[in-house]
């Protein structure tokens, strides 16, 4: 039988200079991806015309114009930016806008490892957000049958809504309110037509964990996950000095402090193990819970800040260290954005303290009293980053970071070389 199809024309555009070839007016972000250009986005399914456009992680250089590739259908001569400076950095302030517009405490998330805005932040190298988080405290729904949905970790990418429906056809999820108040909410009835299966395939949608099947948690052991990967991110990698070398070396000196943190950064300090006798040879340990010593005794190269600042003494501490330290770095996520300490930002000063001196059960009946002294340091109104407080030269991501990658970094900043922080060696314990 003769093939009546109408044949595909095919077109020519430009990606970054290079020449391309794809199909006339085939979706940019699947065109990019034949011709092995990578376009990163939270809301695209090849499967949904008109695209979502909702996230615009793909913006790209369209002609001239900044557009969201996802929506562009491809033309004869299209050029196309891609990654460019500039658009890498739209790219990576966008995805920090979304880290920062919700509450994404990645360590106690049940979707951590298989979060895609978490991919993303990986993908893109953020180490840190040039944004104030804003700590919104909004509707986490636990009413649905067989799900939670939080909504401070939604960025309302629009699939849920577009994408879940009963077998009857009914839709499971719809916006509610407009503009910055919009939420996702969850029709009850309907949510409970869908079979296990169904909401798990909605939770496995979400690109963020805001929509939790129950009785999930995190379901990839760290170092297994599918984000565990190697990549191909250049790794600076300074080699230790040699025996040799380290006699005619002068010592560098460090300095490390804990502000608000449980001081797991630290632990993972201590075990890089054996190799701390190596470290002994080059390097001198000034101020620091490691020594015991309480004051600067000398100005030291670097300085090592654990957890974030939530009195006022933790600030003082702060800038003393900004002031005595040539490189100041942040490690870990209390010191880089606030970390799980933050989470009290969502809750008024006043009621953490009830809740945490008069409602708790340890408290003695008849007993309940807020400690309140002039020798205590004073609660700051929230809990701030470093960087809020002091300009910080460097930023270690991790929750702890690893024993292995916090040396790394150690030993290349040590010896003036930049550090890179690899897709495999971020980690959320
Ligand atoms: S939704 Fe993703 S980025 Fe947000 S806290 Fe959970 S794992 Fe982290
Ligand atoms: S709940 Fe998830 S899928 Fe729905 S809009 Fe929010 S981020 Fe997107």
């Amino acid at each position: 039988m003769k093939n009546t199809k109408p044949k595909e024309k095919l077109v020519s555009f430009s990606i970054d200079g290079k020449t391309c070839e794809a199909r006339e007016g085939q979706n940019l972000v699947d065109a990019a991806m034949e011709n092995g250009v990578f376009i990163p986005s939270l809301c695209y399914f090849k499967h949904h015309d008109p695209p979502l456009g909702t996230c615009r992680a793909c913006t790209c250089k369209v002609n001239g114009n900044y557009l969201p590739a996802c929506i562009q259908k491809l033309e004869e001569g299209m050029a196309i930016e891609v990654n460019t400076e500039k658009l890498k950095d739209i790219r990576h302030a966008l995805v920090e806008m979304m880290f920062a517009e919700g509450n994404h405490f990645c360590p106690s998330c049940e979707k951590s490892g298989n979060c895609d805005l978490q991919h993303m932040g990986y993908e893109l190298g953020v180490t840190n957000i040039r944004f104030p988080h804003l700590f919104k405290d909004r509707v986490i729904d636990y009413n649905p049958q067989r799900m939670v949905l939080e909504n401070n970790r939604c960025i309302k990418c629009r699939r849920c809504v577009e994408e879940v429906f009963t077998d009857e056809g009914k839709r499971v999820f719809m916006y509610h309110n407009r503009g910055i108040d919009t939420l996702v909410a969850v029709d009850y009835e309907q949510e409970a037509q869908l079979t296990e299966k169904q909401a798990k395939a909605a939770m496995d949608l979400c690109p963020t964990g805001a929509i939790i099947v129950r009785g999930s948690s995190l379901v990839e052991p760290f170092g297994e996950r599918s984000f565990d990967m190697e990549s191909d991110q250049k790794d600076y990698n300074v080699l230790f000095p040699s025996k040799k070398e380290q006699k005619k070396m002068d010592k560098k000196t460090v300095a490390t402090v804990s502000l608000a943190g449980c001081f797991g950064c630290h632990m993972s300090l201590l075990d890089i193990d054996e190799q701390l006798l190596d470290i002994v040879n080059v390097v001198e340990f000034n101020k620091s819970p490691l020594t015991d010593i309480k004051e600067f005794t000398k100005r030291c190269d670097i300085g090592i800040v654990e957890g974030s600042c939530c009195n006022a003494e933790n600030i003082e501490t702060l800038r003393k260290f900004r002031d005595n330290c040539d490189i100041l770095v942040s490690v870990g996520e209390c010191a880089i954005w606030g970390g799980l300490p933050a989470m009290r930002n969502t809750i008024p000063l006043g009621e953490c303290l009830e809740e945490a001196y008069i409602n708790v059960e340890t408290s003695v009946k008849g007993e309940w009293v807020i400690p309140y002294h002039e020798d205590l340091p004073k609660l700051l109104d929230r809990v701030y980053s470093c960087n809020e407080i002091v300009k910080i030269d460097y930023f270690v991501p991790g929750c702890p970071p690893s024993a292995d990658h916090l040396w790394k970094v150690i030993r290349n900043l040590l010896w003036d070389e930049g550090f890179s922080v690899l897709y495999h060696e971020f980690k959320y314990d």
